[in-house]
């Protein structure tokens, strides 16, 4: 495409900033309550490099927890509590040592509803991170990182002629396209993104599922979908959530994606994915 050839071209290029190492992420044992209401019960799953991992499971089986168990936005929920660990490459993001920015700044998230600040700039809304992280950078740098970003998040081409417009007025599936930019901008090795395109029409929910097929090359992506053919579009590994009656959510099965779609294990996943519940 269009837009790389500049990136590539740019003085900056070999330095790409919105790079991080590719990492793995590993949840372990994590256990999850609201006062005393357990929602999640040891669930264990390794989130490897490379490939999308997705999450699936019905509405309440503490999907959306298990993600923000992952960067840590758990704990901002004051009945909130939690057990397990959390490793990026084997470093645990919830060590008492570890500041909080820091171990947000490495796990990115998107959300269901794009959230750009909408009377801020296109540009000013890629930066935010930096602003917020007290990162120190040249005009030139934020330059090449709003390309660069806005490229990655496939979103360059639509807006370059007018950075400086607010982002409140770009469509919906460009504010979440901008939303994964802004994401990117702080090197993220790891992005979360819940159900990024249940709000999304078919052509928008296309374009971010191409751009999450390319930017796994770079940041490890775990995403949450109700949608059993997103899952199948873009996840090598698929894990299936659910909560039995009355008892806390877990992983029934997990695995590689293609095999849980045709042959899954349990009768329960095999329902769940042929729309049965
Ligand atoms: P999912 O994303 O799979 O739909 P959630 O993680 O949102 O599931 O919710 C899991 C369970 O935790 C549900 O029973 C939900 O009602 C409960 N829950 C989620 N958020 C809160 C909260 N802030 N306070 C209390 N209970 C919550
Ligand atoms: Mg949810």
């Amino acid at each position: 495409p269009a837009g790389f050839e500049q990136v590539a071209l740019h003085p900056f290029a070999g330095l790409d900033p919105a790079r991080a190492p590719l990492a793995e992420l590993d949840a372990r044992n994590i256990s999850a309550w609201f006062g005393d209401h357990q929602v999640l019960d040891r669930v264990s799953l390794t989130m490897p490099a490379g490939v999308v991992t997705a999450l699936i499971g019905p509405s309440g089986c503490g999907k959306s927890t298990f993600l923000r168990i992952l960067n840590r936005m758990h704990e901002l929920i004051p009945s909130a509590s939690l057990a397990g660990e959390v490793l990026i490459d084997g470093e645990d993001i919830y060590d008492t040592g570890r500041r909080l920015v820091d171990a947000r700044k490495s796990i990115g998230m998107v959300f269901q509803k794009p959230n750009p600040f909408p009377a801020m700039s296109i540009y000013d809304n890629v930066i935010a991170g930096l602003t917020l992280t007290g990162t120190r950078s040249s005009r030139d740098e934020r330059d090449y990182l709003v390309e660069s970003c806005l490229t990655k998040a496939g979103l360059w081409k639509e807006v370059r002629d007018r950075l400086r417009a607010p982002g409140g007025g770009l469509s919906g599936g460009q504010q979440q396209r901008l939303c994964i930019a802004r994401s990117l901008a702080v090197k993220p090795r790891v992005l979360l993104m819940d159900e990024p395109c249940s709000a999304l029409d078919p052509t928008s929910t296309r374009v971010i599922e191409e751009t999450m097929l390319e930017l796994v090359n770079d940041v490890t992506i775990v995403i949450v979908t109700h949608n059993m053919q997103q899952a199948q579009r873009v996840s090598g590994q698929c894990a299936f959530f659910l909560a039995t009656q009355g008892q806390p959510g877990a992983i029934v099965e997990h695995g590689d994606t293609e095999a849980m779609f045709d042959s899954p294990l349990d009768s329960r996943t095999f329902d769940y994915v042929n729309g049965r519940f």
